[in-house]
């Protein structure tokens, strides 16, 4: 029978400085936010979530290369650009579009989504009149398979609580002012309904193909807390 070591509570104390300093965690998308700042040791829930890889790895419960690959899987494969390339299809395609907002699910078969839950999906439409905003109250439910990992943000309990009551005060802060005449829609997302926002085309963009259209499209356009700006050649010197 294989000796297991066995981790005293002192012990486990002891690991979580050692793991901030870098030590013995790779997997990487986990320590992103204590890497951000260099020199300083990740404190609350990073040097918890370290502590708990360094644990369960010293009890052989989980394989950090396995980890790794979930979390590689995480930060290639799913992203905005599913996302980018589904609203691209929209302002080429109106019969695509009318689909989408009909029902989305359906109409994003062929589209070869990351295979990340099995959640509802919604389009929500922005016009001249009509601004989306996306938030979960709840925690973080996010349309995975079209815009990846959710920002911080997404998950803070400021956005979360405050752009129920003040969405334009809070696109505001983003940068984005709405006119007094333009509608505000704010969708709570949950475990089984996921939402993403079609943005409005860009003015500028006419001619343009899907694929160069793909690149315009921001990940917080398709939150709803961005309006994409006129294209401009030059601009992109
Ligand atoms: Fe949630």
């Amino acid at each position: 029978m294989a000796k297991e070591k066995k981790i005293s509570r002192r012990g486990f104390l002891a690991t979580g400085p050692a793991v901030a300093a870098g030590s013995a965690i790779s997997a990487r998308g986990i320590t992103q936010e204590a890497e951000l700042v260099h020199g300083t040791p990740p404190s609350g829930i990073p040097l918890r979530v370290q502590s708990m890889i360094s644990v369960l790895t010293k009890k052989e419960l989980i394989d950090p290369k396995a980890l790794d690959k979930v979390i590689e899987f995480f930060e290639t494969k799913v992203g905005p650009h599913h996302g980018a390339r589904v609203v691209a299809q929209a302002w080429v395609d109106p019969v695509f579009k009318e689909n989408l907002l009909k029902d989305a699910n359906s109409a994003l078969e062929d589209f070869e989504l990351p295979g990340v839950g099995s959640a509802h999906l919604v389009a929500v439409a922005n016009s001249a009149k009509v601004h989306n905003v996306l938030v979960c109250t709840l925690c973080s439910c996010y349309p995975w398979s079209l815009l990846g990992l959710p920002p911080t943000w997404y998950k803070d309990s400021a956005y979360r609580s405050r752009v129920v009551i003040d969405p334009r005060g809070v696109v505001e802060e983003f940068g984005l002012t709405l006119e007094e005449d333009v509608e505000v829609r704010v969708w709570d997302s949950t475990a089984e309904l996921r939402y993403i926002v079609i943005p409005e085309r860009p003015q500028g963009t006419e001619g343009m193909s899907a694929e160069e259209l793909a690149a315009l499209v921001t990940r917080d356009s398709m939150v709803g807390v961005e309006k994409l700006k006129p294209f401009k050649p030059e601009a992109e010197a």
